[in-house]
């Protein structure tokens, strides 16, 4: 599904952000991407949904060779990614269910279609009863479903989750982690940045160990 083949990132101040990475995941895999502020995770996850391009190296993912993928071809590509924040930029400007159609909109979907798949959605993540309040009134947890149901919206094969869990105490963070659990079940291969070491013991998952943009990690636990 995705893969990485001696990759690395230069920002154009000359900083390298990762260096020569390689790594493969499968298609359904659940795996997080782990080290400290400053390691790489973000801008390995944007060189993923092409919003950086890789320095050196090759990226595939789904079949597709990102070095050769025109700017034209960038948006449909990116419907096939649903991506997760830890702030999850939600618009405070418009009610839940708006928040969640933009993407169907901005592909657009029919009305008819739209409240479907918006609704199907917000039922996956238990927010269907309040699909019109604005997400202002929401809690930090419930905000982040409106954000994981905005990700999934699409029905993409695959999810990627930067510290999505960030912001949230233990409970909640058990709760999102139930939320992607039941994705990947499905078929959804899923990618989650996260340095928070807890977290990592109990999911018990493979795990990339990122330390000043390089692996130095491939496996369950360290
Ligand atoms: P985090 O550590 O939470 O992943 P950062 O604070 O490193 O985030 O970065 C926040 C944003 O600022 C990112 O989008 C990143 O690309 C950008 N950024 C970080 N460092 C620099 C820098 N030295 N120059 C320009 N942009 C940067
Ligand atoms: P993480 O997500 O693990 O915190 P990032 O990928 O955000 O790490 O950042 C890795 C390193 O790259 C950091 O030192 C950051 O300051 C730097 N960086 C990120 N974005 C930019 C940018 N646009 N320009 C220059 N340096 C950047």
């Amino acid at each position: 599904m995705i893969r990485f083949d001696n990759v690395s990132k230069r920002y154009d101040n000359g900083f390298e952000a990762l260096s020569r990475i390689n790594f493969a995941v499968e298609p359904g895999e659940m795996l997080f991407l782990t080290g400290h502020s400053g390691a790489g995770k973000s801008t390995l996850m944007k060189l993923i949904m092409q919003m950086e391009r890789p320095s050196h190296g090759q990226i595939m993912v789904d079949g597709h060779d990102l070095n050769r993928m025109s700017s034209s071809q960038i948006p449909y590509y990116r419907r096939n990614i649903g991506v997760v924040f830890q702030n999850h930029q939600l618009l405070f400007d418009r009610s839940v269910f708006d928040n969640v159609a933009l993407p169907l909109q901005i592909a657009g979907l029919s009305h008819h279609e739209i409240g479907k798949r918006v609704r199907a959605a917000l039922d996956k993540v238990s927010l269907l009863e309040k699909e019109r309040l604005n997400p202002i009134v929401l809690s930090g947890g419930e905000q982040q479903r409106v954000g994981i149901a905005r990700a999934v919206v699409n029905k993409p094969t695959m999810l990627l989750a930067d510290e999505p869990t960030g912001n949230l105490d233990p409970e909640l963070s058990e709760e999102i982690m139930t939320l992607f659990r039941q994705f990947n079940e499905v078929g959804v291969t899923i990618m989650i940045a996260s340095h928070d070491v807890e977290l990592l013991k109990r999911m018990n998952k493979r795990i990339l160990g990122l330390v000043e943009g390089k692996l130095v990690h491939d496996g369950v636990l360290w």
